[in-house]
């Protein structure tokens, strides 16, 4: 008999955005991820990892993260007893996901370098008995992770014309994609143009691990993807809280930033806010 490890992740509201949808021309509904149980959609994939990690009897959680994935991580390993590790570039996480993880007893290595070395470190780390990696390449994270396009499905009565998400490493994409099945929205993930350097720390990935996975999923949906710059996420970032009352971190207004190119006139559009402002308030 196997238990359920969860903090009551999903179920996230889908909201309508009038004054955007007026300002863009389209009809705009906001999927809000920052509500889940750590402050963004990590939530969905970590209770199935972790709850299969535990199955399989591990006893330490290992993830390399730009600071959500570690923050769901420790949360979800507290909640079920086990040690996490969680391997971080120094410097590259947001502050307040940092002290998500302490707050919950895990344990935090910095690495000299970029995302790709922390990640390096990571599966070094996950490889040893008894460790279970919960990047999203656990398989059981993307599985979590689609659920959030069945949510979408059943309130809207069918997909969206078209989806739009930010871009970090893809696998929120591989995700949606594989929770629409076939039928599939225009996807067009955004991403930003100076990947190494850029504001959207949750985002800050240079070497994207789902990136041919990806452009599958936005060749087959007839979509494409979008780069935007940091003054644009910023600019959409504060727009989506004036307007709408919603305040979300930088990588998460990324779809935002991208509308007016990704968007129709009067098309039906979900834009996938991903993840808290209180996370990443710089
Ligand atoms: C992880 C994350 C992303 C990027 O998702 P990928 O699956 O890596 O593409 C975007 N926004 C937030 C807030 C995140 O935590």
């Amino acid at each position: 008999m196997s238990v359920q490890v969860t903090l009551g992740e999903g179920g996230t509201p889908l909201l309508h955005a009038p004054r955007l949808s007026e300002r863009f021309g389209v009809d705009l509904w906001l999927k809000w991820e920052g509500a889940n149980p750590t402050g963004s959609f990590k939530d969905r994939g970590m209770a199935v990892a972790v709850t299969r990690a535990v199955e399989d009897g591990a006893h330490t959680l290992v993830c390399a993260s730009t600071g959500n994935t570690a923050a769901s991580c420790a949360a979800y390993a507290a909640r079920a007893g086990l040690r996490a590790v969680i391997v971080v570039a120094k410097g590259a996480a947001a502050g307040p996901k940092l002290l998500q993880v302490q707050a919950v007893g895990g344990e935090i290595v910095e690495v000299d370098g970029s995302f790709s070395d922390a990640f390096a470190h990571a599966e070094d780390l996950g490889s040893r008995a008894g460790h279970a990696i919960v990047n999203s390449t656990n398989p059981h994270r993307i599985e979590g992770q689609k659920t959030a396009a069945f949510e979408i499905l059943e309130r809207l009565g069918g997909p969206p014309d078209v989806l739009t998400l930010p871009y970090g490493g893809g696998g929120n994409t591989r995700a949606y994609a594989l929770g629409f099945g076939d039928r599939l929205p225009r996807f067009h993930p955004v991403q930003v143009a100076d990947r190494a350097h850029t504001v959207a720390s949750a985002i800050r990935i240079v070497e994207p691990v789902h990136a041919a996975e990806v452009e599958d999923v936005v060749r087959r949906s007839g979509g494409s993807v979008v780069t935007v710059d940091d003054d644009a996420i910023v600019a959409a970032r504060n727009l989506l809280g004036r307007e709408e009352g919603l305040f979300c971190e930088p990588a998460s207004a990324a779809g935002i930033a991208a509308l007016d190119r990704s968007a129709r006139p009067g098309e039906r559009v979900v834009c996938v806010v991903t993840g808290h402002g209180l996370k990443d308030p710089a």
